[in-house]
């Protein structure tokens, strides 16, 4: 059965762009043409370093692709528990002078696009609440989707929230549970929230770390060996932040558990057990850095694995293969070398293009994607190109690519994309459209190419991605926004109402 529950999220980067626009309008537009879905969030925990705010820093650092909105580190020293957050890049919040008044041997940090509750700084994370229960700091990375009707209840049952984030209603159940213990009021409040959520919290005294019984979102421990005591316990949402801290990966935190660590070291249990496991499948595909291992294996790898079937089940003649960068390359360089084509750069990505731009005086056609991607014609000129993606969301920034490629002196654009049509949106921390806008949920894929203005036009097949993204463990996958089956109960249905006029 599925059940309306939440309305659609306001979009954050309106709620950004506005603000810019409000101080220099209007000659300053959103860079609104990026193609890609939103990134949800990264979080960061450190026990037992005598600088663990900064350790934190560097972990959020590594993380900042999942989120470039807001960040924030809370630490504690066993007595207090301070909290500083802003809105912005992880180092343009965290300067020496911020990050000393951060101190203790403890810490749990949070970078965020938000997905639930506005983007004011007052939900940014780490949230700090003083509940019966004692301080308690929390950042999470995912959405709940039973959120509406636990908070009525907690409001009817007298509990006071400080923000919209659905966040804070983990805190609250954790406040209001009647178990014995902490860890038990825990554990208990994490088995009535449904949806997704790799979380990490902090006392004066104690780490802990859960994700859902699903799994959706990655978090790992690792572990930074100190000689002369015991050693750093390290959680990050992935593991590439823990190359920057010099930590060695010890494992995954299990869909449904409940990890603590106190000076004594690390405890955890089963909070949940017997829900089938469903992570994140467009974790893999787009959202997670190449060099992260989630969910059992290597991003690049998948993404290599992806970029291979792509070329085995839609292999065209052509003369060479470019990625749409960043996130494309590493499917390119497979379907490459499957397809014994030359992989050529022939796109260029600006890194330093922000949020706004001050825009030129006459109107540019397609100027958003040419602010961020400019071709390389010699490379481009008189070819056929097979030209690889990870995602068509809406259609229009494609068509820009495609003409663009085209522009630059390409014969033939032959566009692939490196996981199946996005016919459903996500309610589980990934910002999609609704399904009115998006056009794989609208438009056939000879349609779709037609719109797009390319050659030919192939996705890769489900099962194509599931075994590019085969472990040896046998994960189960989320692929909801490719099949419109959604693992939870709960989901808008006003989000997934077919478009009642053609896009
Ligand atoms: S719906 Fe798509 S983006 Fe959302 S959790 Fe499932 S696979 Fe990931």
């Amino acid at each position: 059965m599925i059940r309306r529950l939440f309305q659609g999220v306001a979009g954050v980067a309106d709620a950004t762009s506005q603000l810019h626009a409000d101080a220099v309008a209007p000659s300053l537009i959103p860079v609104a043409a990026d193609p890609k879905l939103r990134e949800e969030c990264g979080v960061v925990a450190i026990h037992g370093h005598p600088d663990a705010a900064r350790q934190v820093y560097l972990g959020l650092y590594a993380l900042q692709h999942r989120g470039q909105e807001s960040a924030g580190i809370a630490s504690a020293d066993g007595q207090r528990l301070a909290n500083i957050k802003g809105m912005g890049l992880v180092s343009e919040i965290f300067t020496d002078d911020v990050l000393a008044k951060l101190p203790g041997t403890m810490a749990i940090g949070h970078t965020r696009y938000s997905t639930t509750g506005d983007s004011a700084l007052l939900n940014a994370q780490p949230i700090r609440v003083d509940s019966t229960k004692g301080l308690i700091a929390i950042a999470h990375n995912g959405n709940l989707v039973n959120l509406g009707n636990i908070r009525a209840r907690l409001e009817r049952d007298g509990a006071y929230f400080q923000t919209t984030s659905d966040s804070e209603i983990i805190v609250q159940l954790i406040a209001h549970s009647k178990q014995g213990t902490l860890v038990d009021c825990i554990a208990d409040s994490l088995g009535r929230v449904d949806g997704a959520f790799s979380i990490v919290m902090m006392t004066r005294d104690r780490i802990f770390a859960a994700r859902d019984p699903r799994g959706f979102r990655p978090l790992s421990i690792g572990r930074i060996k100190n000689h002369e005591g015991p050693d750093t316990i390290v959680f990050a949402s992935e593991t590439c932040a823990f190359d920057l801290l010099r930590a060695e990966y010890i494992r995954d935190v299990l869909p449904g558990e409940l990890v603590m660590v106190t000076e004594d070291g690390l405890t955890s249990r089963q909070y949940s057990t017997g829900v089938p496991q469903t992570s994140c499948i467009f974790e893999h595909v787009y959202f997670a850095r190449p060099d992260s291992r989630i969910f059992g294996r290597w991003v690049q790898e998948s993404r290599d694995q992806m970029g291979r079937q792509l070329a085995r089940e839609s292999g065209v003649p052509a003369d060479v293969v470019v990625p749409v960068p960043d996130s494309g390359v590493t499917a390119s360089i497979g379907y490459a070398e499957e397809a014994g084509l030359p992989f050529r750069m022939g796109l260029i990505r600006n890194h330093y293009v922000g949020r706004t731009f001050i825009e030129p005086e006459q109107r540019v056609r397609d100027f958003g994607v040419r602010l961020k991607l400019n071709p390389v014609h010699n490379l481009l000129e008189g070819k056929r190109v097979i030209l690889i993606d990870d995602s068509i969301i809406r259609g229009t920034t494609s068509r820009k690519i495609v003409r663009m490629v085209r522009g630059a002196g390409a014969k033939e654009v032959h566009l692939r994309i490196s996981c199946p049509p996005t016919i459903s949106p996500c309610f589980y921390g990934v910002d999609t459209p609704s399904k009115r806008d998006l056009i794989a949920a609208n438009k056939s894929v000879e349609e779709i190419r037609q719109f797009i203005e390319a050659d030919s036009l192939s996705y890769l097949s489900l099962d194509g991605l599931l075994k590019a993204c085969e472990t040896k463990e046998k994960t189960g996958y989320c692929t909801a926004c490719y099949t419109g089956n959604y693992p939870t109960q709960w989901v808008d249905v006003d989000e997934i109402l077919p478009a009642t006029v053609t896009i």
